[in-house]
């Protein structure tokens, strides 16, 4: 928000609570909600090592060549990051104060997803490799611990003239952290004793295992400023892609938003027509 111009940064600043607590949203509702588990993630390694030349950038192209059912499985985060920035654009472009403060939030929600490097990875939490737990440590404990120790401001919002290749970037650079994410907590864990790795405290009253202040140290110098890298280039992204989606609307002007009543049709139905808008597909076109 606070890399946003002026016109901008009025308005988000006045919706600053609505948007943090609905950023959450989407993970809520990921396992009730048909459709939503596979926004988060991809899991680009079961496409073997030339996946970025496998995949194509387009959903439609990816959809002809994996087949749809497949694509959805591994996850689509990239693809997903593309349609919901046309969604935001489009309510921007409606003036619908209430689509674009949710859309806000949910696109930010999936930027930043996109930017978590066992986001990338059908090994998400290490359990293919006897690390389970290591999503939570490092997504949770690492910035809990450290967070604030980080340098967030990157700069007024630039505009971005390929949000496709912009969503693409991000998942390539956490897939090329990934193997810094598993092998250093690899490699720390064969130098710790293994009651030094785990520490045992009492949340909510219930005694909770976690990586120990000492492992989660060690841990975070051996990556090197990865955390903050990630989050800053999350941070970086989501305001660019706000931006760029104000401006493809035309700037409109936000202190003009207004709540729009919410259509008849259920939220599937209208889901499904902004996907066939997006893909310029008719609706006799589906089977
Ligand atoms: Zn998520």
């Amino acid at each position: 928000m606070f890399r946003l111009p002026a016109a901008m940064q009025v308005f988000y600043k006045k919706h600053i609570d609505y948007i943090t607590e609905n950023a959450t949203n989407p993970d809520k509702r990921r396992y009730a909600v048909a459709g939503e588990a596979e926004r988060h993630f991809i899991d680009l390694d079961v496409y073997g090592d030339s996946v970025f030349y496998f995949l194509p950038p387009s959903w439609p192209k990816a959809v002809e060549r994996v087949g749809e059912d497949s694509l959805r499985k591994h996850g689509i985060v990239p693809w997903h990051i593309q349609l919901a920035a046309f969604q935001l654009t489009e309510a921007f472009k409606m003036r619908d104060l209430t689509r674009v403060l949710r859309l806000s939030a949910e696109l930010g929600h999936y930027i930043a997803d996109a930017h978590v490097p066992l986001h990338t990875t059908s090994n998400y939490n290490g359990q293919k490799t006897r690390q389970t737990g290591i999503h939570g440590f490092w997504e949770s404990r690492l910035p809990e611990l450290f967070a604030e120790q980080y340098e967030f401001w990157e700069g007024p919002a630039v505009y971005q003239e390929n949000i496709m290749l912009a969503a693409w970037q991000a998942v390539r650079e956490s897939s090329e952290a990934r193997d810094s994410v598993l092998s250093f907590e690899k490699i720390l864990t064969g130098t710790f004793a293994s009651d030094k790795k785990y520490s045992y405290e009492l949340r909510n009253n219930v005694l909770t295992r976690s990586y120990s202040r000492e492992f989660s140290e060690q841990y975070h110098a051996m990556l090197a400023g990865q955390v903050e890298r990630r989050m800053r280039a999350s941070i970086r992204m989501t305001g660019d892609i706000w931006y760029t989606c104000w401006i493809n609307a035309g700037q409109p002007d936000l202190a003009s938003l207004t709540e729009i009543k919410p259509q008849a049709t259920p939220e599937k139905e209208e889901e499904t027509s902004w996907i066939r808008r997006l893909l310029h597909i008719r609706p006799e076109a589906d089977d």
